[in-house]
């Protein structure tokens, strides 16, 4: 370790009681998606009270805290047909996840940080400690953003639609912050998350691939009738629906293994009473695949299982797409992290091409336009999204986490940026951000 990278250590431990205090106070107030008011003041807070330029309400409850070198004569890292720094991104998601049954669920929303999200706080909040110290930053060559991110966990259909009365047109975080042009000037994004996969090691460093998904509200429309005096003027809405269903289930055979195809359904509402043929039912189908062509695919089919159905009945469909997340693209990982983990003797493994997630995350839809590093720690016990989740190790998934986080940052911002201007020259994008609000509204 060199000098910079022992002062970054000492700062972070140096902090660590108000790192835990600020990771357990987030833990302790869940709040859903795009209503992370107290989250993000307390994070506003901690930030300014750090030192940073702190901008708030960003996609209604991002905040975005800031540091950038003055002296910006200096060619930009180690490519100089490049004017400015490279800017890092790290991102910690805020919200917390509809889990009524956790001890530590919030009693009005059900919200519960069931998916370790305050972890990534606590791993954002101690990198930005570490700095803040002015004697690191003059190491540091290019810019570097903090920015907590709302909504991460799949928002339902009907709180969309209010959500898109305050102006949050596309349906998660990062998706309307790529959107909003808050990712205009990032070239390297850093993520975290306790691990989604089975890994027994400490950490995991890089970026598995994982399924994107999409998904739509399908509102099948019949005609109501007596079921007993003249159900023969009626047409089924339920009927369409569970034979809608049915046809899907037998697609099932033409999915390939490789493709990680997942299709499911939930029927909200199918009629209104038993003496009556329901004239109405409202599904919500979801599909998930490991390519954007597999899963428009797939949509396909399951559009035609719902119009054929509606055909063999005299019924309508009309429906509301409801884009979902991208797939990730994997990333293997970059030699700052590895060198990182091994300066701080972490016990960890690497993500290997092959490795596979089966959730979806908007880190997904990032993916796709920039290189995102990320890595995912233990220190927790129970199941994700389940009641007995929690942090056991705060360690590991506090402390370690951002030293990890940190560590990486300052390898690759030093010595004139060169492992990130790397990193950023080797990259190519799928989608720039025009092309990527394009296929999203294309979608909706
Ligand atoms: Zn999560």
């Amino acid at each position: 370790m060199d000098v910079t990278e022992k002062k970054i250590i000492a700062m972070i431990e140096a902090h660590r009681e108000e790192i835990i205090a600020f990771a357990e106070d987030i833990e302790n107030h869940p709040e859903p998606g795009f209503q992370e008011f107290r989250t993000a003041r307390k994070t506003a807070e901690f930030l300014k009270k750090t030192g940073y330029r702190v901008d708030e309400n960003i996609a209604l409850t991002g905040v975005k805290a800031s540091w950038e070198r003055q002296d910006t004569q200096e060619p930009g890292g180690a490519d100089r047909k490049n004017p400015g720094y490279p800017n890092i991104t790290v991102i910690g998601e805020m919200d917390a996840i509809g889990c009524h049954t956790h001890p530590k669920a919030d009693p009005q929303t059900g919200a519960a940080h069931a998916c370790g999200h305050h972890a990534q706080m606590a791993v954002m909040a101690g990198a930005a400690i570490a700095f803040s110290d002015p004697e690191i930053r003059k190491e540091l060559s290019g810019s570097l953003t903090f920015l907590a991110v709302p909504a991460e966990e799949y928002i339902d259909a009907d709180k969309r639609a209010a959500l898109r009365e305050k102006g949050i047109r596309f349906g998660s975080g990062k998706s309307e912050m790529i959107r909003t042009g808050v990712f205009d000037h990032t070239d390297i994004i850093m993520t975290t998350h306790v691990h989604m996969v089975d890994v027994q090691e400490d950490f995991y460093l890089g970026n598995p691939a994982c399924n994107g998904f999409d998904a739509e509200r399908v509102t099948v429309r019949g005609k109501a009738a007596h079921a007993a005096i003249d159900p023969w003027n009626g047409v089924n809405a339920l009927s369409i629906t569970t034979s809608a269903i049915q046809m899907m289930g037998l697609m099932r055979e033409t999915f390939r293994e490789e493709d990680h195809i997942r299709l499911h359904n939930v029927i909200r509402k199918a009629g209104d009473v038993v003496n009556s043929v329901p004239d109405e039912a409202v599904v919500e189908t979801k599909i998930r695949a490991s390519s954007l062509e597999r899963i428009q695919e797939v949509r396909q089919m399951v559009d035609r299982a719902y119009d054929g159905a509606a055909y063999a009945f005299g019924g309508t469909i009309e429906r509301e797409n409801l884009p979902g997340y991208m797939p990730i693209r994997p990333r293997m990982a970059d030699d700052a992290l590895i060198d990182a983990a091994e300066e701080l003797g972490l016990d960890y493994r690497k993500v290997q091409p092959g490795d596979f997630n089966n959730a979806c995350t908007d880190v997904g839809d990032l993916t796709q336009l920039f290189p995102v590093i990320n890595f995912t720690f233990r220190g927790f016990e129970g199941r994700l999204h389940g009641a007995d989740f929690r942090i056991t190790d705060k360690e590991k998934a506090y402390i370690l986490s951002a030293k990890l986080m940190a560590l990486t940052i300052y390898r690759l911002l030093r010595k004139k940026g060169e492992e990130a201007v790397k990193i950023k020259e080797g990259f190519t994008p799928v989608f720039d951000k025009q092309t990527y609000i394009e296929y999203i509204e294309k979608q909706m």
